[in-house]
């Protein structure tokens, strides 16, 4: 087992998964996540506002098997667009489907992001709805589909490695968009395996959304990627207000700060809450160099 998959299957974990939340942030994981309580996470959210980013805040969760847990997590995220308007802060919204009963009932979870959606709505503030592995990526544009009937603050996210991405993305042009590489551990039927053909299908998909959609979130810790990025959006005048670039916290922090001082729309991608885990174990599989972050945490201590 390559060392990828065996943090894919740490990060699926469903026992560590529980327990990890009961002890609050640990193994290095304080470095890529903004605190636990709302309080910290908007402090954490002003201090990258005043460097010229912009923020998508996370609630972590993800794999909600309990109504009440859903439920608690719907409502802790219409506490987030509150406390998001009420600060003003520059901030949006990223949830994640499952950790809103998609699991449990579509017609739950579509009611629990309809009153999420219409909230931030009614502040302006748009939400992103973060795609998960592929037995949940149609039940989530379905989602979307239907929420966009009544409410355009919505988008979400396009993984490079699905066969079908190229399709979607025509589908969904007129979304705001974020294009990722893809993050989870899919099989060969359904995705592309090798680093040189995702990269290769991740360009492509990013240059026809630039040239073709209604806004771009170029989201990828990847400098080659972003260099060649920044040459196509010079080359074909692409307008500022239609793209951005997007990192997660606490990674490559010193790029994040250079693009936004370069005059780039800059996101950065901060999550928070107890349920950090899967999140964690997830950053460990993309990079195994991100254990770095824990040995430094620990002798830093
Ligand atoms: P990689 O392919 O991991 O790395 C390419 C190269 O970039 C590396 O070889 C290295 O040279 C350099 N590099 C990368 N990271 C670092 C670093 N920390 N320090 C120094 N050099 C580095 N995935 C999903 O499936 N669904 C989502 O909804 C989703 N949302 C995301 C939101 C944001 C804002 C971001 C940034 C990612 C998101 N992802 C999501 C994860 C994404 O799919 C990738 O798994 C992840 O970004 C790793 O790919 P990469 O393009 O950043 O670079």
């Amino acid at each position: 087992m390559s060392l990828k998959d065996f943090f894919i299957e740490l990060s699926e974990n469903q026992f560590l998964n529980n327990n990890a939340k009961k002890y609050g942030l640990k193994l290095g994981a304080q470095s890529v996540v903004a605190g636990t309580s709302i309080p910290e996470v908007i402090e954490s959210i002003k201090e990258l506002n005043a460097l010229g980013i912009s923020c998508t805040v996370d609630n972590l969760g993800e794999f909600v098997y309990d109504k009440a847990e859903a439920t608690a997590a719907k409502e802790q995220i219409l506490a987030v667009i509150d406390a998001i308007h009420e600060s003003g802060v520059d901030a949006h919204i990223s949830l994640k489907p499952s950790q809103l009963g998609l699991d449990i009932e579509y017609d739950f979870c579509f009611n629990n992001l309809k009153e999420i959606v219409a909230l931030a709505d009614t502040y302006d503030i748009f939400v992103n709805f973060d795609m998960e592995n592929y037995d949940r990526l149609q039940p989530s544009f379905d989602l979307l589909k239907e929420l966009s009937q009544d409410h355009d603050n919505i988008g979400t996210v396009i993984q490079a490695y699905f066969f079908r991405a190229e399709e979607d993305i025509e589908k969904f042009k007129n979304y705001r968009l974020r294009i990722v590489k893809g993050a989870y551990k899919e099989p060969s039927h359904v995705a592309y395996q090798t680093k040189e053909e995702i990269n290769q299908n991740y360009i492509q998909l990013l240059e026809y959304h630039l040239l073709n959609g209604k806004f771009t979130s170029i989201a990828t810790h990847d400098h080659n990627v972003i260099n060649h990025i920044k040459q196509f959006i010079k080359d074909n005048n692409i307008p500022h207000n239609k793209y951005e670039f997007q990192m997660l916290y606490g990674f490559r922090r010193d790029m994040q700060v250079a693009l936004a001082k370069e005059g780039y729309n800059f996101c950065t991608y901060v999550p928070f809450g107890q349920d950090w885990y899967g999140y964690f174990m997830r950053r460990l599989a993309e990079r195994p160099q991100n254990m770095e972050l824990i040995v430094k945490q620990v002798f830093n201590k």
